[in-house]
């Protein structure tokens, strides 16, 4: 690690020499401050200045985050934010900070929010040709040529104001303001209204009066329509002094110029129904935009830094903050045309200097030619600025804000009739016009016949699909023709193969989305019975009932691993026992020969048991007994002294605890690890760090997590929304594959885990349910059949049909048994036992080896004592050994000593001498010979 760190600081430092000495200027910086240099003037500093007072933190993040977001995505342009905190009310200093940032090297601006400093900025900018971008609502967008905005002005705002009274025929209304500030932003309302005819009078809470008093002040001059003009902080106050007044029936309306609306708290409102209207240009009707700013806002929390929202609406962020988001990004699309950037683009200019920066005007030439799909919706630009501002008009319902319409500079209001009356045909369910029935292919509710062909779109026939829908859908058509009218049907699968969610404007998709647009009579499915889809649609009586599971990989054990029976010791302790026993055996052999009771006269050789004593302790013996203990066997040699005893007693005293903590380990390898599961219920799993979990991106179980004011399933939602990639999945086929495959647990319905697990033996359903769901069947509001359909359904409820129909479709064709006892452990058992054979044959293999080694070592030792070469040593000794029908007895292998007995003890001499009758020489230690031989 080191050695690397040492390397790549050497190359560091050499590559930074090289640039060096190519420096022109006179300037001379080290090689490695001349890398980080290089690397800096490679960067496009953007700057913001932002009010030391107010707590404009998230614009600092989202700065952050598009700047990372564009230099993620690799356009060539690398940004860097630069932030210089003001206050405005220090006018010096405020004006000194344009130049100090120029000088710091920064070349794009963003315009502060306070105007007086705005334009000092302003004025630099122009003077310098240097581009900055305006993302505050103003005036008007500064006149001068280097300013670039796409911030709707006070005159848009103005003008969608005045279209929607005019829609509405808001002829009088009074304009609310905190004080005489908000003024201009109402300004162009007054005017723009008085060229048609509306009178907008304007009136000011002043310190002394509260918003409540005012109101009650309006109500009694007979004002109806208000149009706010207030703090956004504010607006939560104000409603509910409009509720403690009464003043929201049908009677009164309220227009609200903040843009910000998304981020009151309109929560404890909405029920009472107020009719209140706002606009916003965030473009919130796809997915990806509430994905992006989500991504944002939790990039700003994980950074300690939180929106000042009262509504905790984690997919909406400030209207600033996403103008700046799209502003930038324009400025990478507008600066990806002049790549490769001249050196001079990086090179700094200088309040003080006469000359110009050469790109500014280039820069706003090539951003009035860019496009962009952004968090503000589609921009186009053009040379006078954006060329159309959309402002989604947002309406007070009770669940929530709405997108009732779209307000367009160029096109004006339009408000979508998003549900009109539709007459009911009291013809269908006939042969020539059958009921449209819209449903979603889900096994085993909805299956193709042929699995192998792509799932169609559109109408689809009976006979190319079954499941328990059809069954069903046929027994209930049946029932009801069984009492006079019966239905004719055609089905086909819902487009955009999604059951049905309600979207921030109040748009749905999938199937409730078919119901409401009149393209189908009934939506057939494991379709949940939720409040939010009944408020839209009507549902028939529950069929099945179910709960929100988890799906996790079945537990398995690991994957057949002979070396499984090591795991039962760590490997330190495997290390420490094999060190111990070395240990032991050797401080046996040592305090052996130190002690007097190990040394015992012994009768050998020739029978005279004279002054030789022997030490049966030797090395060789004291790492077997050492070894002998440790594998619990018994052993041939015992120690006699106190010292050795009780060294050999603590030592089975170790191994006695070592061997039982092996058998528990070993008992637990083969069981435990066959159950073993991460976690066993939602609260274990939200713990777990490296599990991630999902669901459905369409269905009732991402609104039931979406929605839900339990601490833990919020906490789990808002986990889900912040994953990259996204763990949302867009069937519960991609789920289940994405279970089996990695780290992931699956958030389904328990009727489709059941079918699962008995079908896919390699995940299964982890606890119990958490809630409790309904399945029924979809119909449009007021439609005549949900009543019948519904007598149907408890018809075959009742006399078990719809039991039998589940135990057909569910049980048919399961493959996956799961009994614990069938498998795992007794898989398990047999690979340790031949792990254990492996542990069997490898001892084998060595001891061979060994054997090998000790003969010719032995041979080698003889033939040099007997003067014969090798060769003759070695053959003599292997035709002895190969002669297994001849008595165990044997000539001594080795010379050991030359008194007894015999004179010459190797098989080669005692040939030579012709002896036949030897008699086997007793073992003895190095030490025991050497002392005879020195003796002798
Ligand atoms: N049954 C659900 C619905 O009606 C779809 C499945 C899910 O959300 O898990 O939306």
């Amino acid at each position: 690690m080191f050695v690397v760190f040492v390397n790549f600081f050497i190359v560091l430092t050499f590559a930074g020499r090289q640039l060096a000495a190519q420096q022109t200027n006179s300037q001379r910086y080290s090689g490695s401050e001349y890398f980080l240099r290089a690397y800096e003037a490679q960067t496009v500093k953007i700057g913001i200045t932002l009010d030391k007072k107010k707590e404009s933190r998230f614009l600092e993040k989202a700065l952050e985050f598009t700047v990372q977001q564009i230099n993620g995505q690799n356009q060539g342009v690398h940004f860097k934010p630069y932030f210089i905190y003001i206050d405005t009310e220090d006018v010096l200093e405020a004006s000194r900070t344009v130049c100090k940032s120029i000088a710091d090297g920064v070349t794009i601006q963003f315009l502060p929010e306070d105007t007086a400093v705005a334009t000092d900025f302003q004025t630099a900018c122009d003077r310098l040709d240097l581009p900055c971008m305006d993302i505050s609502l103003r005036d008007s967008s500064f006149p001068a040529s280097t300013i670039f905005s796409i911030e709707p002005d006070v005159h848009i705002v103005g003008s969608a104001v005045v279209d929607v009274m005019r829609h509405f025929g808001y002829n009088r209304s009074a304009a609310i303001l905190d004080g005489s500030a908000g003024i201009t932003q109402l300004d162009p309302v007054i005017v723009q209204g008085r060229s048609h005819n509306i009178s907008v009078t304007i009136f000011y809470r002043n310190e002394e009066s509260t918003y409540r008093t005012l109101l009650f002040h309006l109500r009694s001059l007979g004002f109806r329509t208000f149009v706010v003009a207030i703090d956004q902080t504010n607006i939560g106050l104000f409603v509910q002094n409009v509720a403690e007044l009464n003043m929201h029936d049908n009677l009164y309306t309220y227009i609200f110029s903040d843009m910000d609306i998304w981020l009151s708290d309109l929560n404890q409102i909405s029920h009472i129904g107020i009719n209140l209207l706002a606009f916003s240009p965030l473009d919130v009707t796809n997915h990806v935009n509430p994905m992006k700013m989500s991504q944002m806002v939790n990039y700003a929390a994980a950074r300690g830094v939180t929106i000042d929202s009262a509504a905790h609406n984690a997919e909406i962020v400030p209207v600033q903050a996403a103008v700046l988001h799209d502003s930038l990004h324009l400025i990478a699309k507008a600066l990806e045309s002049f790549r490769p950037l001249p050196r001079e683009f990086y090179s700094p200019v200088s309040c003080s200097a006469a000359s110009r920066w050469p790109f500014g005007s280039s820069i706003m030439n090539y951003l009035n030619t860019v496009g962009l799909d952004g968090l503000t919706g589609t921009i186009t630009m053009q040379p006078s600025g954006r060329y159309q501002h959309t402002l989604r008009l947002l309406k007070l319902e009770r669940n929530g804000l709405s997108d009732i319409g779209v307000w367009n500079s160029k096109t004006g209001l339009n408000i979508a009739d998003r549900n009109p009356a539709k007459p009911f045909k009291t013809t269908a369910g006939t042969e020539d016009d059958p009921l449209r029935v819209v449903s979603i292919l889900q096994a085993p509710f909805l299956m193709l016949k042929d699995e192998s062909k792509a799932p169609p779109y559109g109408e689809i026939t009976e006979k190319d699909v079954h499941g328990f829908l059809i069954s069903l859908l046929n027994r209930v058509s049946r029932l009801i023709a069984s009492e006079g009218k019966g239905f004719k049907y055609k089905l086909y699968l819902v487009p955009d193969r999604e059951f049905g969610l309600r979207d921030k404007t109040g748009n749905w998709s999938g199937m409730v989305k078919e119901i409401l647009e009149d393209r189908a009579d009934l939506a057939v499915g494991p379709f949940t019975l939720t409040a939010q889809r009944e408020s839209v649609i009507s549902f028939t009586k529950p069929f099945m009932t179910a709960g929100i599971g988890i799906l996790y990989q079945a537990p398995r054990g690991s994957a057949p691993n002979l070396f499984a029976l090591m795991r039962s010791l760590s490997v330190n302790l495997w290390f420490a026992s094999l060190v111990a026993t070395a240990a032991i055996g050797v401080s046996l052999w040592i305090i052996g020969r130190f002690s007097p009771l190990e040394w015992s006269n012994e009768h050998f050789c020739t029978g005279f048991a004279t002054t030789w004593a022997v030490n049966v302790f030797n090395l060789r013996n004291s790492l077997w007994f050492a070894m002998c203990s440790l594998m619990m066997q018994g052993c041939d040699i015992n120690p006699r002294a106190v010292s050795t005893r009780l060294l050999g007693g603590v030592w089975w005293f170790y191994t006695m605890f070592l061997s039982a903590h092996f058998i528990a380990k070993l008992a637990s390898v083969l069981t435990v690890e066959k159950m073993s599961v991460p976690f066993s219920s939602v609260d274990e799993l939200v713990k777990h760090q490296e599990i991630r979990y999902g669901m459905l991106n369409h269905g009732s179980t991402f609104e039931f997590f979406q929605d839900s004011k339990i601490p833990i399933y919020k906490e789990m939602f808002e986990k889900m929304n912040a994953s990259f990639p996204s763990v949302f999945v867009d069937s519960y086929d991609e789920g289940v594959k994405r279970v089996a495959s990695e780290k992931y647990a699956f958030l389904m319905e328990s009727t489709e885990i059941e079918y699962r697990v008995q079908r896919n033996c390699d995940v299964t359903q982890i606890g119990g349910t958490l809630n409790t769901i309904q399945y029924g069947i979809g119909t449009p509001k007021n439609s005549p059949w949900t009543e019948q359909i519904s007598m149907a359904i408890l018809y075959l409820i009742e006399n078990s049909t719809i039991a039998e129909l589940r135990e057909q479709w569910w049980k048919r064709g399961s493959v996956c048994v799961k009994d614990e006892k069938s498998t795992g452990p007794s898989a398990i058992n047999s690979t340790l036992v031949g792990g254990a054979f492996l542990i069997l044959a490898g001892g084998l293999v060595i001891a061979m080896i060994m054997v090998v080694v000790e003969f010719v070592w032995n041979a080698l030792h003889n033939a040099k004592i007997d003067k014969a070469s090798l060769w003759t040593e070695l053959v003599l000794e292997l035709r002895h050994a190969l002669r297994f029908t001849a008595s165990s007895t044997r000539p001594v292998l080795q010379k050991q000593c030359r008194t007894c007995g015999v004179e010459t003890h190797s098989l080669a001499a005692a040939q030579m001498h012709e002896h036949k009758d030897y008699t086997p020489m007793l073992f003895l230690d190095a030490a025991t010979r050497h002392s005879h031989t020195g003796k002798h």
